[in-house]
């Protein structure tokens, strides 16, 4: 053995440590135990023949590791895709030999998801998706819940539109009788399941006669407040948190209406928008753009229809007329003129009084 051939192994023995520690992370411990033991060998030895067949085995030992442990990390992986995420993969494979698919409870388009999945005779399983969001939020993968405002625009992206199939509108949002209808009218049919359009929590569901009707109010983790009126029956009541998808009542023709249709409103505090500047209802689609809806435009528009509201939201007074002329004027109740206008009980009118139909 000449000189040159040492030297060239004690390099080797000196650099295969530090070669090893650059080596995968799955099996870095492990092959630089065995890389220590074997140059220790080499050098008893000092027979560079063995030494290739020592690296021969070692890197097919080694590969065999590896991929030993590539095969585990991926099995463990899928477990654990099937333990916790196994909606994740059922969700977009509902065609599965099981006919059986679980929906998580959070998930903004499980009801749309739950009906589709029974058209095609799928068993559909809901699962509180709670405890796991709220673990992966500790974890740091904090993902903004869509439904948060981002600065100056609101996220419709994962708005979950409030009845199930694609539906002519009847009244549009705007100014009507002198007034400003708040929200649209959809058509549907009475006793269909409306549902929440965002996760929140229900704060009015309620009775108004000469209004709404069964109506619930439900406020958002996002600011936004979505309405849904004439309700032949509610399912919700105050407190109650809602999920999208969760029904909020059953479509009906109760207060003031004329036909079953569903009045639904998106506010945001005072601001009414227009809720087909988001969702295109005879498609039953949301609009493009709706990721990024503009806060801005969004009060813009409401100052606008309110400004033309107060020109068209005023009644003169005239010689003879009774507040029943008012409230026919405005499609109001006598004691919604009286209330809006501040007039007493039995206070007269008199000629050349302003008067308005709305606050
Ligand atoms: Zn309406």
């Amino acid at each position: 053995m000449n000189k040159a051939v040492l030297i060239v192994l004690l390099i080797a023995a000196l650099l295969s440590p530090a070669l090893a520690k650059t080596a995968p992370k799955e099996s870095s411990h492990k092959s630089t135990t065995q890389v220590e033991s074997k140059t220790s060998k080499d050098t008893q030895k000092e027979k560079s023949k063995e030494k290739q067949k020592d690296k021969q085995k070692e890197k097919q030992t080694d590969k065999q590791k590896k991929s030993k442990a590539s095969k585990s990390t991926k099995s463990s992986k899928k477990s654990s895709k099937k333990s916790s995420g196994k909606i994740a993969k059922d969700d977009e494979s509902p065609s599965d030999s099981t006919k059986k698919v679980s929906i998580k409870s959070d998930d903004p388009k499980a009801f749309t998801k739950a009906l589709l999945y029974e058209k095609q005779g799928v068993e559909v399983e809901f699962v509180d998706a709670t405890k796991k969001s709220r673990k992966s939020r500790k974890n740091g993968e904090k993902k903004p819940t869509k439904t948060e405002t981002v600065g100056e625009y609101f996220d419709f992206s994962t708005m979950l539109i409030p009845i199930t199939h694609e539906a002519r509108l009847g009244s549009p949002y705007g100014i009507r009788d002198h007034r400003l209808h708040r929200g649209v009218d959809i058509q549907v049919e009475k006793g269909e399941p409306m549902v929440a359009a965002y996760p929140g929590e229900v704060i009015v569901s309620k009775y108004n006669q000469g209004g709404y009707g069964h109506y619930v109010l439900v406020q958002h983790e996002n600011g936004l407040q979505t309405l849904y009126g004439h309700l032949a029956e509610r399912t919700v009541k105050v407190g109650d948190q809602v999920y999208p998808g969760d029904i909020v009542g059953l479509a009906g023709n109760t207060g003031k209406s004329s036909g079953a249709h569903l009045h639904f409103e998106i506010r945001y505090g005072d601001v009414n928008i227009d809720p087909t500047t988001v969702v295109d209802f005879p498609h039953w689609q949301l609009k493009p753009g709706v990721e990024k809806y503009s806060k801005k435009k969004a009060i813009q528009a409401h100052r606008k229809i309110q400004s033309k509201l107060k020109i068209e939201n005023v009644y003169i007074v005239k010689k003879g007329d009774t507040v029943a002329d008012v409230a026919a004027f405005f499609y109001i109740s006598e004691d919604a003129v009286r209330r809006i206008n501040k007039l007493g009980k039995d206070q007269p009118l008199k000629v050349g009084m302003k008067l308005k139909g709305c606050m």
